[in-house]
């Protein structure tokens, strides 16, 4: 995540906060501020929308945790203005495991909230009065705020952890594929009505139609990722990739570049020494940067993209997909998994022409 930095590392995980988080502390200071009760209404304010996202910092490394215990680690979590977004390495596909790791984040805001429940109700801690919005009772507050992320979190719809719960629950009864496509249908119905719910009642709410828009678009992007998953089971590097190719060689300036970009449909180069060593991949946006910064007579070598990534041609398709989504490279370099040298290139575009391929098959 770019321009958000680090506060603390949690058992492996680094917290971090981007950068807009602090314009909502800004802004709720403004609030509180505006509220009639002057600093003490800024203060107040500060500290509940502090302590509310402690609560979605708890909710995410109930995730992390949960996920932990099934080996999966997670890199880091980021506080959002809109939430907390923990990237988990990778989800589990075993149906159970996905429940748990997605049930145990809502799971730690009922702890917190019947914790308080408890607590306060039975007197043993004081609830101050505070200042903020409509002037309640603190606990309170945060009692309320927990529930409702819980409420939130489980509306069965991707992303939504309870997106991922009825997918785990359909998955015990169909394969993957099938389950998810059809949470992600039934989370696309929920944000559809809700958004014409709004639009007809004349009641539209901007950041629940966002919402509601945001919700509609990852429930698609989640089965098609799935889908195109389920397309390249089976299917290896050495299906897909790119065996005619052109090189550079070291000393290549950018107008050989030019005449080779020119003269076929190839984007991307491989660089390689003399003895065969792949020594990174001008792109065609690196080549076409350079161009305009240095003129046509530059050394290609000094604009090449270093490509640390490369697959073999026996990686899984579906495994280096991620890789080459992950990659500054829009061409993964493909290596002979003995000799170390350069067999192929796997690009989107090639990729797409293999799925393109296999549709026409099917349907023949
Ligand atoms: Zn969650």
């Amino acid at each position: 995540m770019k321009w958000s930095f680090k506060i603390a590392t949690v058992a492996g995980t680094e917290v971090r906060i981007h950068i807009t988080f602090f314009i909502l502390l800004v802004f709720v200071a403004m609030q509180g501020m505006a509220g009639g009760h002057g600093l003490n209404g800024a203060v107040d304010a500060l500290l509940f929308v502090s302590a509310a996202f402690v609560c979605v910092l708890l909710h995410e490394f109930g995730h992390v945790f949960a996920a932990a215990g099934y080996g999966i680690r997670t890199p880091d979590i980021t506080l959002l203005p809109i939430g907390g977004v923990a990237r988990l390495e990778r989800m589990p596909t075993k149906p159970v495991q996905e429940l748990v790791v997605a049930i145990c984040g809502p799971l730690v805001n009922v702890a917190i909230a019947s914790a308080i429940f408890l607590f306060v109700g039975i007197g043993f801690v004081a609830s101050p009065e505070y200042h903020f919005e409509q002037s309640g009772r603190f606990w309170e507050k945060l009692m309320a705020w927990n529930i409702m992320m819980v409420v939130f979190n489980m509306i069965p719809a991707f992303p939504m952890d309870g997106g991922r719960v009825l997918r785990a629950f359909l998955a015990m009864l169909m394969d993957y594929g099938r389950a998810t496509r059809l949470a992600a249908t039934v989370g696309q119905g929920i944000a559809l009505v809700t958004a014409l719910w709004m639009l007809m009642s004349g009641n539209v709410s901007p950041v629940l139609l966002l919402i509601a828009f945001f919700i509609f678009m990852a429930a698609g992007q989640e089965a098609a990722s799935v889908t195109q998953r389920e397309a390249t089971n089976g299917l290896r590097v050495r299906d897909a990739m790119l065996t005619d190719f052109r090189v550079l060689p070291p000393d290549a300036t950018l107008r050989d570049a030019v005449d080779l970009l020119l003269s076929g449909s190839q984007h991307d180069f491989p660089m390689m020494n003399e003895g065969g060593d792949l020594l990174g991949m001008l792109t065609r946006q690196r080549l076409i940067s350079g161009l305009s910064e240095y003129g046509p007579g530059h050394s290609a070598h000094a604009v090449i993209e270093p490509c640390e990534v490369s697959v073999t041609a026996l990686t899984g398709l579906s495994e280096a997909m991620e890789q080459l989504g992950a990659s500054m490279c829009p061409a993964l370099p493909v290596i002979d998994g003995v000799t170390g040298r350069l067999v192929g290139l796997l690009t989107a575009e090639n990729v797409g022409e293999l799925m393109m391929i296999k549709a026409a098959l099917k349907r023949a």
